[in-house]
This record gives C-alpha cells, sequence and structure tokens, in this order.
C-alpha cells in the first residue's frame, strides 16, 4: 500500500506563513516571479518540509509531476544501483539495459501500433519531437506541402519555440510573437461554459467540427498535425471535452491525412485514473508526447511514443534530425523503469480513480457552501475547481480579486500547495488545480478538504464573496 504518512513535525496553521517576506541575502538564481519562496529541506509521501520544520500537503504534486509521492523507496534504490553501475551512456555510442526496458514497458503501456520510443528530458523536448518527427514523414512520404499544426486556444504545449508556437496562451505567447511560425488555433471544447440549449454530444461535434472547418480554411494539403489534450491540464483547469468530441477528431484527422498528436505530458502516466488520457476514449493517435509522471520528479524524463509506420520512413529516408544530449540516458530511464513498478505494485492508477471520485465528489459538495464555485471538472486526481461571480451565467470573477492567486497564497499559509491560472475558453476565468499524488489515502483526502474549505472561507471573507456556514 501506499507510504504511511510521516509524523507531522510541526502543525500547519501555527507556523508563521511560508509566503511572508524574510532576511535572507538577494539570490543569484531566478525564475519566473520576483517573489521569494521558503527553502525545502525535505520531502515524503506527499509531503514536503521547510528549513523551518513546517510541513506542506503536495497538493498539486509539484506541477502535476511526482505522481507517486516523494521519497519513494523502490525508485531512489533503482536509481542508486543504477548510478554504481553508469550514470550516462550517450545513445550514439551504446545501448542502455534501462531505456531498452522502458522502452518496451511504454510500448506495453500504449495502444496497439504506438509502439516506438524516442526518449527526451521533459515536456517540451517531447512535443517538439512530436512536431519534428510529424514534419519529417511527412517530408519523407512526398507530402512536403504539410507544415501547419493547428492546435487548441486555450492550451499549453511547453516553453520552447516550437511548443510554444502551438501554445494558446497569449501570455506566454504574444513577446515572441514575431519570432515564431504562426500556427491556427480552434476553440477548445469548454461545452460546460456553453448555454445554448444543445446537448453535451451536439457541443461535442460542434467543438470537433472546428477543427474539419478550420483544416478546410488553411488548405488540406498545408496541414501536417492537430495536437490537442486529451485531458486539458492547467491552461483550461483539467478540461474534459464531451464523449462525442474524441472520435470526431479522430475521423477528422483521418479524413485530411492530419496527423493527431495527443499531448499526455500532464494527464498521462496514470494521474486521471488510466495510463493515458485518452484511454478514457479508447483512442489511438498517431504521436504522443509524455513526461512529468514518467519520471515522476526523481528524473528528468520525457518520451514520444509513435508507430513503426510513421517512424520508418523518417530512418529510411536517413534518420530523424533531431536529439537532445542527455536524452535515453540510463539513470533517468531507470527511474522511469521503478515508477512503473510501484504504480503496478500499488495499484497506483485503481487508487487514483478511486480517490479522484471521492475526491470530486467533497469539492463538487462544497457549491452549496461557496456558490462562487462555478464548476469542479476533471477525471482521476487531474482536479479543478473553478470560481465565478455567478454560477448559472459563469460569468467570471473580476480580474483584479485575483482569486486564483489568493486562493494559492491563503491554502499555502495553511499547509496545503494547490496549483492555478487565469485562463479558460476566449475569456479568462479563475481556477484552482487539486492534484495529489496518486499513492493519497482517503485519511489524506480528509486532510486537504479541511485545509480547502478553510481556506475558501478565508477567501470568501477576504474578496467578500457569498458563502454560508
Ligand atoms: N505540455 C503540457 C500539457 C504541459 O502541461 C506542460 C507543462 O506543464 C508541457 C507540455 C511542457 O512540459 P515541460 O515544462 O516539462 O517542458
Amino acid at each position: 500500500m501506499p507510504t504511511p504518512a510521516p509524523t507531522p513535525t510541526a502543525t500547519p496553521t501555527t507556523t508563521p506563513p511560508a509566503t511572508a517576506g524574510d532576511n535572507r541575502p538577494p539570490s543569484h538564481l531566478f525564475y519566473q516571479a520576483r517573489q521569494r519562496r521558503p527553502m525545502a529541506t525535505r520531502a515524503e509521501g506527499i509531503y514536503i518540509w521547510d528549513e523551518h520544520g513546517r510541513r506542506v500537503i503536495d497538493g498539486s504534486s509539484g506541477a502535476m509531476v511526482v505522481n507517486i509521492g516523494h521519497g519513494n523507496r523502490r525508485v531512489l534504490d533503482a536509481m542508486k544501483r543504477q548510478m554504481d553501475q553508469a550514470t550516462f551512456i550517450y545513445r550514439l555510442h551504446f545501448e542502455n539495459a534501462p531505456a531498452e526496458d522502458l522502452a518496451a514497458a511504454l510500448a506495453a503501456r500504449c495502444p496497439a501500433g504506438l509502439d516506438r520510443v524516442f526518449f527526451v528530458s521533459g515536456g517540451s523536448e517531447a512535443v517538439e519531437s512530436c512536431l519534428k518527427l510529424a514534419r519529417q514523414h511527412a517530408v519523407a512520404t512526398g507530402q512536403g506541402s504539410r507544415y501547419k499544426v493547428i492546435s487548441r486556444f486555450p492550451s499549453y504545449h511547453g516553453s520552447t519555440m516550437g511548443a510554444l508556437s502551438v501554445t494558446g496562451h497569449a501570455a506566454f505567447t504574444t513577446p515572441f510573437a514575431p519570432m515564431m511560425h504562426e500556427s491556427p488555433k480552434i476553440a477548445a471544447p469548454t461545452a460546460y461554459l456553453d448555454r445554448d440549449g444543445l446537448d453535451m454530444a451536439a457541443r461535442g461535434r460542434r467543438y470537433a467540427d472546428m477543427l474539419d472547418e478550420e483544416i478546410r480554411r488553411q488548405g488540406p494539403e498545408t496541414v501536417l498535425a492537430f495536437i490537442m489534450e486529451p485531458i486539458g491540464g492547467a491552461s483550461t483547469g483539467a478540461l474534459v471535452a464531451p464523449d462525442s468530441y474524441y472520435p470526431r477528431i479522430r475521423e477528422i484527422c483521418d479524413r485530411h491525412g492530419v496527423l493527431l498528436i495527443h499531448d499526455e505530458v500532464m494527464c498521462g502516466a496514470g494521474r486521471t485514473g488510466r495510463y493515458l488520457g485518452g484511454d478514457h476514449w479508447g483512442i489511438t493517435p498517431d504521436l504522443i508526447a509524455l513526461s512529468k509522471g514518467l519520471g515522476a520528479g526523481y528524473a528528468p524524463l520525457g518520451a514520444m511514443i509513435a508507430s513503426e509506420k510513421l517512424v520508418r520512413p523518417v530512418l529510411d529516408a536517413g534518420g530523424f534530425q533531431h536529439g537532445f544530449t542527455y536524452a535515453g540516458n540510463p539513470l533517468a530511464a531507470a527511474a522511469g523503469l521503478a515508477v512503473l513498478d510501484e504504480i503496478d505494485a500499488h495499484d497506483l492508477i485503481g487508487n487514483a480513480a478511486r480517490m479522484g471520485d471521492l475526491l470530486k465528489s467533497r469539492l463538487d459538495a462544497l457549491k452549496r457552501r461557496f456558490p462562487f464555485i462555478g464548476d469542479v471538472r476533471g477525471r482521476g486526481l487531474l482536479l479543478a475547481v473553478e470560481f465565478v461571480s455567478d454560477p448559472e451565467t459563469m460569468a467570471t470573477l473580476p480580474r483584479a480579486l485575483n482569486a486564483h492567486a489568493r486562493m494559492v497564497d491563503l491554502a499555502f499559509d495553511r499547509g496545503l500547495i494547490l496549483y492555478s491560472r487565469r485562463t479558460r475558453g476566449g475569456i479568462d476565468g479563475d481556477h484552482v488545480l487539486v492534484c495529489p499524488p496518486m499513492i493519497v489515502t482517503e485519511a489524506q483526502i480528509d486532510e486537504i478538504m479541511a485545509i480547502f474549505t478553510d481556506t475558501l472561507e478565508a477567501l470568501a471573507r477576504e474578496l467578500s464573496l457569498p458563502w454560508s456556514a
């Protein structure tokens, strides 16, 4: 069973807020934001401790990465064994057993036919690899006119220039627009927002048909691929399309000879209660990008998975002109293999499905007390809660309230890490993601819910939002 919870060394609510300023000297490091963060000193299971002994629940598994929890013995031991043998073997000089075995294990988990694996070190690299293999396949098969990759708005596919060009998120892309290849976008299937009298199946088909229209508008002979997240990540807040959407998208891609790329970077590797997000609908894409939960925070690891049909012409035409130095290194692969073993040994995918259902129903129940919760969505342990000013119309909260970020800060101060964004559909909206590791227990769900509820009360008081005791 999952690792038992370690005894807390401090009560989260009695310690000083972790987001408060401190007197540390200036740092040489910088990331996106100005704000300094507390120094982490230890992590185990679903918990992280800071230098003051304060414990927080990793309610977002980092950035939906640490799927099997922190400090897992099986993975650490496997990595130590591999470190004693070799930490780096360059893939153009030797093959190595962990990379071979992990590729075979992934092929066994992917839909039939998707059995060629190309390792990378992260999600953006996995997406870049899919875009470049798709293009090289087109060139190798006499379809050189195909180069456009259609994606959705909003969406997030990574921060490197290629992955960014298919990302639908103005804040990330605008500064780089002149440097990027423009790629067409269609609306993400935010069917839950529509007030059109149609049933969900009809809405799903309508959103899928936007792809057909866009391919025709662009000229089918110019369109290379369509990339989508089967279950949305941070950009849409765990967006799930109506069931009718998925097969229709596959059908439209087939009709126009357009490759279907599933970006499974966040929703893949078991978090949603199936190994792949696309497995919920039995869809076989042409290419899969996988990362995050694959190395589960133990090693930077990602993969592109493709069919032999796609790979063979590229190899026959002289090879895949692409690769990263750290790709396929044995240490990361050994970690990835042990992560899969741990998932299987404890049925963590089943646990993600069961605990996800429990957590979702508990979050749903909060709508009665907090009418500013407009939607609770997602699958398994990839869940999001959206805040609105009116649950009937789903009108957004005023941007100036910054509700999603306040929720994250107030939760952190109470000992719970959440993840948030202000995006949805064409308009922006507030959502927070609740995505604990797949090892989470029922008692820990109680713990998460207690802090989440207390935080909602604090948020409602602070922003004068409606709630009842
Ligand atoms: N694709 C999706 C769906 C993601 O959620 C992310 C990261 O959040 C990426 C790609 C990029 O992954 P990375 O940050 O590992 O490069």
